[in-house]
């Protein structure tokens, strides 16, 4: 194998260049993973302009990724080369307070690959080997380069513990599409998606909303979700677009004794405006949902193997990674672009839906 290999690396904010860079040396405990697909997430552009992870630069943005393990640590078990791996991105130091109540999110050493420490817009990556997850057969490369974000959405669903028959509102229709798909899952109705863009809200409703909600169109969402549910609120809602008024409105849109599950991230400094009166008296609950980890990884693995979540609607392109940062800016200016894979062993683009 080569010293070196191609990648992706983000210099300083607004500058990425693709150069050769070492091939990253596996410690013991570690695997070297040949990277097949990584798929670009709105975290990527954050890190591209410096909003996050500026202070780790220069590196190797990239964390949605499948690929095949191409080197295997001397104490690395239960993987071998050629085997088709994603992995848990989430990193902790096991020893802290919270690791040790098994709340390894809230680390206080917490790194993700791709997002603090190089990850997967390269030819390789390098993973500790009990975070990697081997892809069964009926998963191909590019649904498991979509294992991430899957997982962060069951995490949020877990929290949320939506049951059966109850109703749900998602604000968002960017990973919001598929907290509708998930409610589903879990058996409730009405799914209800709210967003601003006809495409999506259309492949929304392919993957299990019944009702969509364009804000385009739709003067008042709250209103709207009341007269959906008698004039309550609907009882579970998920806010996935991370904007305070967005928040705001979930918060409004959620019924007396219902539960807002916080997915969309805003700006560090954002605040918002909460009655404590809705909480005391409403007796509402906010639960927070900071990303997949551990057992929502088998899990998002199982649903997309055997088609209970069947996202390739929701998938665009692939792109070389030498048309990295132009994918990154297509993304911001075309609304109808969803999901973008890069991939380090071709020339050209590949359509897979328009
Ligand atoms: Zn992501
Ligand atoms: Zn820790």
């Amino acid at each position: 194998m080569a010293n070196t290999m191609k990648a992706a690396v983000v210099e300083k904010p607004g500058v990425l260049r693709i150069k050769q860079v070492p091939v990253p040396q596996i410690a013991d405990e570690e695997v070297l993973i040949r990277v097949k697909y990584t798929g670009i997430c709105g975290t990527d552009w954050s890190i591209f302009t410096g909003k996050y992870s500026a202070d780790k630069l220069p590196m190797v943005p990239g964390h949605e990724f499948s690929g095949t393990v191409a080197q295997v640590g001397k104490r690395a078990k239960g993987l071998k080369e050629g085997e088709r791996v994603t992995a848990d991105i989430n990193m902790s130091c096991g020893t802290c307070f919270y690791c040790r109540k098994g709340q390894k999110l809230m680390c206080r050493d917490f790194h993700q690959l791709g997002i603090h420490v190089d990850g997967t817009f390269a030819e390789y990556v390098k993973a500790p080997c009990d975070q990697v997850h081997k892809l069964p057969d009926n998963l191909d490369f590019l649904a498991g380069a979509f294992v991430e974000p899957v997982s962060c959405v069951i995490h949020s669903s877990k929290a949320a513990r939506v049951t059966h028959g109850s109703s749900v509102a998602v604000i968002g229709c960017g990973l919001g599409v598929l907290h509708g798909a998930l409610a589903r899952q879990r058996g409730a109705a009405p799914v209800i998606v709210i967003g601003d863009n006809a495409r999506k809200l259309a492949i929304a409703k392919d993957m299990g909303a019944d009702v969509v909600l364009n804000v385009n169109e739709v003067k008042d969402p709250v209103a709207e979700v009341k007269k959906l549910t008698e004039g309550r609120g609907a009882d579970f809602v998920v806010e996935a677009v991370g904007t305070p008024r967005t928040y705001e409105q979930a918060l409004a849109m959620v019924r007396p004794g219902g539960t807002v599950a916080a997915f969309g991230i805003c700006a560090g400094d954002d605040t918002i405006t909460v009655r404590p009166f809705d909480l005391v008296l409403g007796e509402k609950t906010i639960v927070g949902s900071c990303a997949g980890v551990g057992p929502d990884w088998p899990d998002a693995i199982a649903l997309l193997a055997y088609g209970h979540i069947k996202p390739q609607p929701l998938f665009s392109l692939i792109v070389p990674l030498e048309e990295l940062e132009a994918a990154l800016n297509e993304l911001r200016t075309n609304p109808n672009l969803t999901k973008v894979f890069v991939a380090s062993d071709i020339t050209k683009r590949e359509i897979l839906s328009k």
